[in-house]
């Protein structure tokens, strides 16, 4: 059975990077009806954020991914907190050391600092430790002299095949006798992504290219103790552009940051998704089921993809508008509330007119402006070419249609705009030409979230011929 991992550090933040693996982990393993499992990788206490695990869990709802083992629903190889199996590692690493395949390092940071200092041996560690002899290591651990475990590079050269990047090289000589344990006897993410992996019988890790080329040395470490080495899937990272990463600076990077923004769970896991994966066919709207059931490790790209804030933007427009209203309206209302001052204005048909415009609920509020007040607006906004009107005619077209208004009776959608079109054909005039003046003059904006007609409905009567009152003012003057 397949098994696949997510295995973010508590760092209170989840970048969109982060969270599109745990999407292709997620898609991997339930395509293929497997499992996916959730583990804390919190070894680094340094870093160590707190209420960060509530945030990954959050994320990972929201986004809707559901992890079958982890710290919060057992299973059967947890816990999944690296902390907290501790002695685990430990017991791993003595067993290294114990077949020649690792050994303790008893070198003080003063030393370690001067040898990189001096630049002899690079920056790799010149394994003056691993030829001390057995008395001599008894003795310091009797001492208590604080030591670090670390892995004995073997000569040679280390080849995988990555299930992305394909075959991966490395001569051993420019590997570094990493350290497994640290001096605090906590595992580095070197040795514990191995060990957890293993007993959590992990098939697939997939993961961020940066541990490409760390990647020989976990596979030394598998053969060190005659393991099976698991199918690798690195991934190209997402940038801001084409020379940099996107990062917490540039204010997009984070699921938290794009969900403040507006933009709906689906569209970002959707628009993720597509970052750096391709279908088959071409289309670019998926549910995630539909994305369990097409995903396919073929489709993962090499390059690095570039995150469009545009193009999520529009997906997300995409998913407004297939938006059931009831939802749209409980996610819209608290932005219209706080637009519209006037009393009296139905927030409901104002969320029906915006729907279909807006790619998110925060564009609502300069879209509506105009209904509070009328901004200040040139005369030049009546000329449109297409509606066949101008700064000139269209002072006629509102003379004409005020007093129609004035005496209309229904003020409703249908009859306004059947009353305006037929004044139009009444006096041989496009239907625009009475439309587009009457637009601009309730309005005060070159594009609206709907027609003339219901602008009249939206403002009510008196607001509406006072308007177009003012309308006619502004083309005189
Ligand atoms: N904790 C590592 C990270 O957040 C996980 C890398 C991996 O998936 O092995 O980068």
């Amino acid at each position: 059975m397949i098994r696949t991992r997510f295995a973010p550090s508590p760092t209170g933040y989840m970048h969109i990077g982060n969270l599109r693996t745990a999407l292709y982990e997620y898609f991997i393993a339930k395509h293929a009806g497997g499992k996916f499992i959730l583990r804390i990788e919190d070894t680094d206490r340094e870093r160590y954020v707190d209420g960060a695990v509530d945030i990954i869990y959050k994320t990972l709802e929201t986004a809707g991914i559901k992890h079958d083992e982890g710290p919060d629903v057992g299973g059967d190889y947890g816990p999944y907190v690296q902390s907290e199996r501790q002695n685990d590692y430990m017991k791993y690493a003595l067993m290294l050391v114990e077949k020649g395949e690792a050994y303790y390092c008893f070198c003080t940071k003063e030393r370690l600092d001067k040898l990189r200092e001096d630049g002899d041996t690079g920056v790799k560690y010149d394994r003056h430790c691993l030829s001390l002899s057995k008395e001599e290591i008894e003795e310091n651990l009797r001492n208590n002299v604080p030591f670090v475990i670390r892995q004995k590079i073997r000569e040679g050269k280390t080849t995988f095949v990555d299930e992305v990047y394909g075959e991966v090289t490395v001569d051993n000589e420019d590997m570094e006798d990493q350290i497994l344990i640290k001096s605090d006897g906590m595992p580095t993410y070197n040795f514990a992504n191995v060990i957890d992996d293993h007993l959590m019988n992990i098939t697939h890790v997939i993961r961020g290219n940066e541990y490409l080329s760390s990647t020989p040395k976990y596979n030394l470490l598998y053969e060190a103790f005659g393991w099976e080495i698991p199918t690798y899937i690195h991934v190209a990272p997402v940038m801001k552009d084409k020379h940099e990463k996107l990062s917490k600076r540039n204010g997009d990077a984070s699921f938290q940051d794009l969900l403040k923004k507006g933009y709906l769970p689906e569209a970002i896991v959707n628009y993720i998704t597509l970052l750096g994966w391709a279908p088959k066919e071409n289309r670019e709207i998926f549910t995630i089921d539909e994305l369990i059931e097409i995903f396919d490790i073929k489709g993962i790209s090499k390059s690095p993809a570039i995150f469009d804030p545009e193009k999520l933007r529009w997906m997300n427009g995409e998913y407004i508008k297939a938006m059931d209203f009831e939802d749209f309206y409980k996610m819209a209302e608290s932005v219209l509330k706080n637009a519209i001052k006037t009393e009296g204005i139905d927030l409901r048909s104002v969320a029906g007119m915006v729907k279909s415009r807006v790619c998110t609920v925060y564009e609502i509020p300069e879209m509506i402006d105009f209904i509070d007040e009328l901004p200040d607006y040139d005369k030049s906004l009546y000329k449109h070419k297409k509606m066949k009107t101008n700064e000139e005619n269209s002072l006629d077209f509102l003379r004409l249609i005020i007093p129609v208004l004035e005496k209309a009776e229904n003020w409703d959608n249908d009859s306004l705009y059947e009353v305006m079109v037929q004044t139009a054909k009444d006096n041989g005039l496009k239907n625009g030409q009475i439309l587009w003046p009457v637009r601009t003059a309730l309005s005060g904006k070159p594009t609206t979230p709907c027609g003339a007609s219901e602008l009249c409905v939206l403002l009510g009567k008196e607001e509406t011929l006072k308007r177009l009152s003012e309308g006619i003012e502004i083309l005189t003057k």
